[in-house]
């Protein structure tokens, strides 16, 4: 958490440079210097210098500016100064969530049932699991009960956990962990949201009262190593949970890398891969995706690692542009015109691609096909 004093302490290093504009997804989707990263401070500036004249328009439109971000770190990452932006605007969220209906929405489905849907959180397990059953008949036995250890712990997190085009992933994901006989469960109805998207919505209090529970299963189920395949989860897991240091916490690909040294079947096929901003950025998780798609015969293409467009909440608060963030990229990247597929290997990122019409695939979908695995049960 970041307080006021903090933010002060940071504000007062920002030089004004500008350095931090022109890398910004949303300044180059709007041209509005205001959403820029530095336009966003400079409300904050005159908010704390002349707080007689931040009237209701000019704090609503500050508001504004602080939700149009995608929170995906590249201001940060450009700026010399170490003004650690992302965490000011975290801070700052806290007071502007209430302008913005939707959002206010998703923290009390959070609050209320553990989950961003607001859905009965049993169903967490159930609504995917059911259609894995002729895949996997003793799926049931590998979701946590009271009582019930396992080596690892496979965390789902809300996204994989209630949307369809996941479901895909999450069989490619168990084949791969049964052929390497794993010890795994995973932890359905016990597992509550991992505070992520509260933090994004400035609410970290509420956010840890999620964790303290997960911590607490995470515990009692004797495990050794988390993993999941979603980033927003990993930072969470890792930095804001009280998780013992002696449980390794992994993303799926750091995983995967680890455990398999080299695939039966190569694929040698060229593909697009896409760095998710929160693995990249806030994790520093980029080897190892590159080191198991090398491993799995895929030559990567790299494009400029850039934002999706689909974090940060911003698909919420400002859908045209998340959109034209990923419409820039698509022409960037010559998505339309090439006939290569993106691969990545986060849950929000492969959608936002596959809403705009780009074919695009999670790592381990292919992975199943490396290891010969995609008609094996
Ligand atoms: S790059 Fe850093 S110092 Fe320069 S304007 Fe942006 S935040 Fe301020
Ligand atoms: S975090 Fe990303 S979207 Fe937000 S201001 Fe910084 S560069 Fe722009």
């Amino acid at each position: 958490m970041t307080s006021k004093t903090e933010v002060d302490e940071l504000l007062k290093k920002c030089v004004q440079c500008g350095s931090c504009i022109l890398t910004c997804p949303i300044y180059r989707a709007t041209l509005n210097e205001s959403f820029s990263p530095r336009g966003k401070l400079y409300y904050l500036k005159l908010k704390d210098a002349y707080p007689e004249k931040f009237d209701d328009e000019l704090a609503k439109e500050y508001s504004k500016t602080i939700f149009t971000c995608a929170v995906c770190g590249r201001c940060v990452e450009i700026c010399t100064s170490e003004v650690k932006l992302t965490d000011i605007f975290r801070e700052e969220r806290k007071a502007s969530v209430n302008d913005f209906p939707k959002l206010v929405q998703i923290g009390e489905n959070i609050s209320d049932e553990m989950n961003v849907y607001g859905l009965d959180n049993e169903m967490r397990a159930e609504t995917w699991t059911m259609e894995l059953y002729d895949d996997f008949p003793d799926i049931d036995d590998r979701i946590y009960s009271d009582g019930m250890t396992g080596d690892t712990i496979l965390f789902v997190g809300c996204l994989m956990s209630f949307r369809n085009r996941h479901v895909n992933v999450l069989k490619s994901i168990l084949k791969v962990m049964e052929h390497l006989d794993e010890n795994f469960i995973i932890l359905g109805g016990e597992e509550y949201c991992c505070g992520h998207p509260l933090d994004l919505l400035g609410k970290e209090e509420e956010a840890d009262k999620l964790r303290e529970h997960n911590t607490e299963v995470i515990h009692k189920a004797k495990t050794t190593t988390i993993v999941t395949d979603c980033p927003g989860c990993l930072e969470a897991l890792i930095d804001h949970h009280k998780i013992d240091p002696s449980v390794k916490i992994l993303h799926m690909t750091e995983y995967f890398d680890e455990k398999i040294e080299s695939v039966p079947n190569k694929l040698n096929i060229k593909l697009k891969y896409h760095d998710p901003c929160e693995l990249f950025r806030n994790s520093e998780v980029t080897t190892a995706p590159r080191s198991l798609l090398k491993k799995m015969g895929v030559e990567v293409i790299e494009m400029e690692p850039s934002c999706c467009g689909g974090g940060g909440m911003l698909r919420v608060t400002d859908e045209g542009i998340a959109q034209e963030i990923m419409d820039q990229r698509i022409e960037k990247e010559n998505l339309e015109k090439e006939d290569t597929c993106v691969i990545t290997c986060c849950p929000s990122c492969l959608e936002q691609y596959e809403q705009s019409g780009v074919t695009t695939w999670d790592i381990t979908e292919y992975l199943v096909k490396a290891l010969n695995l995609e008609e094996d049960k």
